[in-house]
C-alpha cells in the first residue's frame, strides 16, 4: 500500500513538472529578423518562451499538450509601441481631469486601456508619462493582476518651468504653484539630477524630456528649446548611471540638436526636423519614433471648435500635417526608425493605424513591422528577448487574417493576441 503511495505521488509529479506545451501550426510566419515570409511552421512554446520553431506542421508529443490551427494565418511577433501614455485618453473635457479625477479613477481607466492595448496586438509598450499611476499599473501587469502589454515606463516626464510637461501649465496662479523635480520641473543642473533619481526612486524603466514646446500644453509655442545642453547632459549622464536611457519630445529644430549632441536615445515627433539634424541622428545612432497618426489625430479635431483649448488649435494644425512630410524625408535618408504612436492623444487600440501612414509615406511594409518588432526590441535592451520568433524568445505572438507585406490595413484587425505564453484572444 505504502508503494502504490509512492508510484501515485511520483505520478502526480511527472505530470505537474512536465508542464503542457503549446503548439502553432502557421500558415504563415514573418521572420522579422531577416524581413521574410515563411511558410507552414509549428511555434513550440512551453511556459512563457518559445521553445522552438520547427517545419511543417508538427504533432504535439505529450496528450496533454495543446494544438492551435493557424493555418489560414500569418503569424508574427507580438508588436511594439515606443511611444504611449497608457494613463489617459483624448476627449473634449481631458484638460479638466486633473482636478476631477483621483488616482484610483486613473487607475481603473488605465487598466481598461491597457487590456484594448493588448487586444490590438501591442504586447509590449514604452509609457513616455503620466502622473505615476503607470508604475503602479506595470507592476500589476507584471504580476499577473491587470490584464495588459508588458511595460517600459518614463513615470513623469520632465520639464523646465512652463515647459511641455509642466505639470500645472494653464492653471490659475492660485493652484500653479512652483513645481520642482520631484513633480519632473527642471531650471538648473543640479534639479535636472534629482528629477532623475526622483524618477528611478519612483520606479520609472526611461527618462522622458521635453526638449521643445509641445501641440497639446496650454502655452503658445510648440517648438521653442526648453532646456539647457547643460541640463540635457546632466539628465543623460545621471540617467545612464541608474541604468536609464533618455527619450526627447521635440518638434523643433534647435531643441532637437542639443538633444542629440548631449546623449538622449530617441527623439519623438521630429516634426520640424532639418536635413542636417538627419545627418546628426544618423551620426549619434538616435532613433526617431515619429507618432504619425498623433499628427493626424490633432490636426483633425483642432478643426472642431472647442475641441482643444484656442492657445492649441493653431499649434495642431501646423505641426499635424508636416510629420508624415518628415517621416517620408527621414526615412528616405536612412535615419533610424522605430515605432511609436502617441497613443493616449488619439484612442488607445488604435495604434496599429500608424503602419498604414508609415507605408503611405514611403516605408515598405516589412520594414515598417520591423520597425515594431526587431527595432523597438533592441531599443528597449531586449533583442534577445522581444521581437522574434525564435528559440528562447518570450511567447508575445499575433495572427492576422492576411499577409500584411500585401496589405498593411490587415494590421487593424488582430484576431489572435499570446503574451508571455497565455493565449487573450483567438477568434
Ligand atoms: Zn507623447
Amino acid at each position: 500500500m505504502k508503494n502504490l503511495y509512492i508510484v501515485i505521488t511520483l505520478l502526480f509529479l511527472t505530470v505537474t513538472v512536465s508542464a503542457q506545451d503549446t503548439y502553432l501550426h502557421c500558415g504563415k510566419l514573418i521572420d522579422t529578423q531577416n524581413g521574410k515570409i515563411l511558410q507552414g511552421k509549428t511555434i513550440v512554446i512551453s511556459g512563457e518562451k518559445i521553445k522552438e520553431v520547427l517545419d511543417g506542421y508538427a504533432s504535439a508529443k505529450n496528450s496533454e499538450d495543446k494544438v492551435i490551427d493557424l493555418k489560414d494565418k500569418t503569424v508574427m511577433p507580438g508588436l511594439i509601441d515606443m511611444h504611449v501614455h497608457i494613463e489617459g485618453e483624448t476627449n473634449p473635457n481631458r484638460y479638466l481631469e486633473p482636478f476631477t479625477l483621483n488616482d484610483a479613477d486613473i487607475a481603473y481607466n488605465a487598466q481598461e486601456i491597457a487590456q484594448r492595448t493588448l487586444m490590438a496586438g501591442f504586447t509590449t509598450v514604452r509609457d513616455l508619462g503620466g502622473s505615476g499611476v503607470n508604475v503602479s499599473l506595470r507592476n500589476a501587469i507584471n504580476a499577473g493582476k491587470v490584464t495588459g502589454p508588458r511595460i517600459y515606463t518614463a513615470e513623469k516626464a520632465l520639464a523646465s518651468t512652463g515647459g511641455h510637461a509642466d505639470p500645472t501649465n494653464g492653471y490659475s496662479k492660485e493652484l500653479m504653484g512652483d513645481p520642482g523635480p520631484k513633480e519632473g520641473v527642471v531650471n538648473s543642473v543640479d534639479d535636472a539630477r534629482k528629477a532623475v533619481r526622483q524618477r528611478y526612486k519612483n520606479g520609472a524603466d526611461w527618462i522622458k524630456i521635453t526638449a521643445t514646446g509641445g501641440v497639446l500644453s496650454v502655452a503658445k509655442n510648440g517648438q521653442n528649446p526648453q532646456f539647457t545642453e547643460e541640463e540635457i547632459k546632466a539628465i543623460t549622464t545621471t540617467a545612464a548611471d541608474y541604468g536609464m536611457q533618455v527619450a526627447a519630445h521635440a518638434h523643433g529644430d534647435e531643441g532637437m540638436q542639443r538633444a542629440i549632441k548631449n546623449g538622449v536615445k530617441t527623439i519623438e515627433h521630429g516634426t520640424l526636423m532639418s536635413e542636417e539634424t538627419m545627418d546628426l541622428m544618423k551620426k549619434y545612432d538616435t532613433y526617431y519614433v515619429p507618432t504619425l497618426s498623433a499628427g493626424k489625430y490633432v490636426a483633425e479635431k483642432a478643426k472642431i471648435d472647442g475641441y482643444y483649448p484656442k492657445v492649441i488649435v493653431p499649434k495642431a494644425l501646423a505641426i499635424g500635417p508636416q510629420l508624415q512630410k518628415t517621416f517620408a524625408k527621414a526615412y528616405k535618408k536612412g535615419v533610424l526608425i522605430a515605432f511609436g504612436t502617441d497613443a493616449g492623444v488619439f484612442p488607445h487600440g488604435e495604434n496599429a493605424k500608424e503602419f498604414g501612414y508609415m507605408v503611405e509615406a514611403g516605408m515598405p511594409a516589412m520594414e515598417s513591422i520591423q520597425s515594431a518588432t526587431t527595432t523597438s526590441a533592441k531599443l528597449l535592451g531586449a533583442a534577445e528577448s522581444l521581437g522574434q520568433i525564435a528559440s528562447g524568445f518570450m511567447a508575445d505572438i499575433v495572427a492576422l487574417d492576411a499577409d500584411p507585406t500585401q496589405d498593411i490595413a490587415t494590421m487593424n484587425e488582430i484576431p489572435f493576441v499570446m503574451k508571455n505564453g497565455v493565449v487573450y484572444k483567438n477568434e
